[in-house]
């Protein structure tokens, strides 16, 4: 049995008309054209799908930010996502539009960002080597039981894993965690950072051995400080799970597995690639590539020496991690942005725990409530917020907890996604 994405075949009668690709189109359809080629009906820019004006651009983005296997990420990663296959003028515009008016994100996402020293470790040469492991404690309890996350992540790649657990399981239970879901994978570590004890290390270190089922000696030596690799994913999951799992917060193990292939997925600002490419050399399907559209990265690349490739991936990951360990040394303070509101304006309102009303706070809920009006204006840093009644808390918030409220967006469904459109410069 095979299976494909409908809906794709109507592209190819879009492109005559279309105000970016109709010239194009015409140049290529009666002689050559440098960078652009027809192939089965489809155009493309090099190996990537030209998308005419129409509202499957905003369906693209739509399923690769917050489909089935989107995971929320932020304005750059979704721009990296859509331009690794398609191709239109006003994609950096569109998603930008599109992000921004996400309610998802405007309400689940943190306040802070770059927060905590950051101490590099020397950086590791190869994938699945070096690790760092580290857990995300204190989630609700789902009905399997499990209230906690082993989160761990190659700190080559970037390649995370998440794996649920309970607090309360030992050293000897996580090593054949490790063990079940990584060993088999990537095979074992040569070096484990994690800001647990060296008890915790030791009894983990020897538990493993015995699970790989050697009686060959090891000797092993301690990195104390953790890196911030995983503090930083973590974050990130943090993010990911109230995003995916906001509306059941007592079944977040089961959205687990796609939240650790979006992860996977995206391009990571200190190595510029994704994990699923430094690792494997390629990215995984998605369905969105189960459309019926020419290979084009097959037929036109030339066909590289895999080994000579991965090298080539790894190397340059090597240089670029070795460049940003140096800026992150650098860009220490960051200045917050100045912000003020008016009477009047809309906005979401950040509440720390302790104002959510008793026993409805958990880790996974979304942080903001709104839109919320501003009543008065006291300074550029305090404002009286209209709560809606249920929230009893006083109504004086600092500038700090109050964001802007961008609008939401409609769902639009599949049927409608080819409809062209007639002013849809920005989506
Ligand atoms: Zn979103």
């Amino acid at each position: 049995m095979s299976v494909q994405l409908e809906g794709f075949d109507n592209l190819k009668a879009m492109y005559d008309e279309d105000v970016n690709f109709g010239k194009i189109w015409e140049l290529c359809k009666t002689g050559r054209h440098e960078d652009y080629f027809l192939q089965d009906g489809f155009l493309f820019k090099g190996v990537l799908l030209c998308i005419p004006k129409c509202s499957l651009k905003e369906y693209i983005i739509k399923e690769l930010h917050s489909g089935g296997l989107g995971g929320h990420f932020g304005r750059d990663k979704t721009i990296g996502l859509v331009k690794e296959k398609y191709f239109w003028p006003t994609i950096y515009r569109d998603v930008t539009h599109y992000v921004k008016r996400c309610r998802i994100c405007q309400t689940c996402k943190g306040q802070s960002q770059n927060t905590g020293a950051y101490t590099p470790l020397p950086p590791p040469k190869s994938p699945w080597q070096d690790v760092s492991m580290d857990f995300v404690v204190g989630l609700p309890r789902t009905q399997r039981g499990n209230d906690s996350i082993f989160v761990v992540v190659d700190r080559f790649s970037k390649m995370a894993h998440f794996i649920s657990c309970k607090k309360t399981m030992d050293a000897s239970y996580i090593a054949s965690l490790y063990f079940n879901e990584v060993v088999k994978h990537h095979g074992v570590p040569k070096s484990i950072v994690s800001d647990r004890d060296t008890k915790f290390l030791s009894h983990f270190w020897k538990h493993l051995w015995n699970r790989i089922g050697t009686s060959l000696l090891y000797s092993s030596a301690y990195h104390l400080q953790t890196d911030g690799q995983t503090e930083v994913v973590n974050r990130t999951l943090g993010n990911l799970l109230r995003g995916l799992a906001a509306k059941r917060p007592k079944q977040w193990d089961l959205i687990l597995p796609q939240a650790e292939f979006s992860y996977n997925s995206v391009i990571n600002r200190s190595t510029g690639k994704s994990p699923f490419e430094i690792v494997y050399g390629q990215a995984p399907t998605h369905y969105l590539d189960l459309a019926p559209i020419p290979n084009s990265s097959l037929s036109n690349k030339k066909a590289e020496d895999f080994v000579s490739t991965m090298n080539k991936i790894h190397d340059e990951v090597r240089k670029k991690l070795e460049q940003s360990n140096a800026k992150y040394k650098e860009a220490t303070n960051k200045h917050r942005r100045v912000k003020t509101f008016h009477e009047g304006d809309l906005v979401w309102v950040y509440l720390k725990n302790e104002r959510f009303p008793v026993g409805s706070y958990n880790k996974l809920k979304e942080r903001k409530i709104g839109p919320c009006q501003i009543l008065t204006k006291i300074n550029d840093n305090a404002y009286k917020i209209d709560l809606p009644p249920n929230i009893r808390t006083h109504p004086t918030f600092n500038v700090r907890d109050l964001s802007e409220y961008h609008g939401e967006l409609e769902s639009d469904s599949w049927a409608s996604a080819f409809s062209p459109r007639e002013n849809d410069a920005v989506l």
